[in-house]
């Protein structure tokens, strides 16, 4: 049973097709990449499933609701959560109160003296914390974290939300191949405990082999290829795309790709 159904997804910008009728699904504790060189219609298309761009036509199904239409708040509150960046204001907060601020904000408590109501969330922030792997910095303002531990705070901000359906849009942009590797590893060991799905973007090909559960190929707002990883890295379309024709992955393996 699917968690999330999209077909005939479509966004054109005048005359710029930037998705094309697209279709695919995603169940429950799955790890799906969504590939493509720069410009196939990824970011649109996370957008339009999180409800931030409307889309031209087509449906989004999550658990059978159409999302199509809704706000983006809706939308999240249905539980589809998306990675996002702690704001420059919070970075002089320790990595504790902002996932504390994450909690806060999820079960959508305003409180005028913040700081008061925090302690309710102290221990399923650090719950969090531990889940990715950063208990022991919970003390930490995150404006002194390194790079790749700021995108954990991050992770674990994003699941303060109990997301079923996680969206991460180049969740790795700026980092080093050994911490990709730590990011993507630990996402995919959530997708597994929480029996959780994650849709999600990664320009290293490395990356996308070694973790995502299946893979869908996006080339100038068209889906060209679908299927495991074995059967995507050998797709003819894929390896034209990506390579030009006679040249596959293997021959770029290690290799930046797109
Ligand atoms: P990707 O994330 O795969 O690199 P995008 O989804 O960002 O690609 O862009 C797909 C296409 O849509 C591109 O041709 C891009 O120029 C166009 N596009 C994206 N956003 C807009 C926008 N807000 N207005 C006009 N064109 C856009
Ligand atoms: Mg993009």
């Amino acid at each position: 049973m699917s968690l999330l159904k999209v077909s005939g997804l479509s966004k054109h910008f005048g005359g710029n097709k930037a998705v094309d009728a697209i279709g695919f699904e995603l169940r429950p504790g799955e790890l799906l990449a969504l590939i493509g060189p720069n410009g196939a219609g990824k970011s649109t298309t996370f957008n339009m499933v999180g409800g931030q761009l409307p889309a031209s036509g087509g449906s989004v199904r999550f658990d059978g609701v159409e999302l199509l239409g809704m706000p983006s708040r809706k939308i999240a509150r249905l539980g589809v959560g998306r990675t996002f960046q702690i704001a420059a204001t919070f970075a002089s907060l320790t990595v504790l109160e902002n996932v504390q601020m994450a909690l806060l904000s999820h079960h959508r408590k305003v409180y005028s003296f913040w700081r008061t109501a925090m302690p309710r969330y102290r221990d399923e922030a650090l719950r969090l914390l531990g889940q990715v792997g950063m208990g022991e910095q919970a003390g930490r303002a995150c404006s002194e974290l390194a790079y790749g531990d700021v995108k954990r705070v991050e992770l674990a901000m994003s699941l303060a939300g109990s997301p079923r359906l996680l969206l991460m849009d180049e969740p790795t942009a700026g980092m080093a191949p050994a911490e990709r590797n730590a990011l993507v590893g630990l996402v995919k060991s959530l997708v597994v405990q929480r029996n959780m799905a994650v849709l999600f973007t990664e320009h290293s090909m490395d990356v996308v082999f070694a973790y995502a559960d299946r893979v869908i190929v996006l080339a100038r707002g068209k889906l060209i290829a679908e299927g495991t990883v074995d059967e995507v890295r050998r797709h003819p379309k894929v390896q034209e795309v990506y390579f030009g024709t006679g040249r596959t992955f293997q021959a770029k393996a290690g290799g930046a790709v797109v």
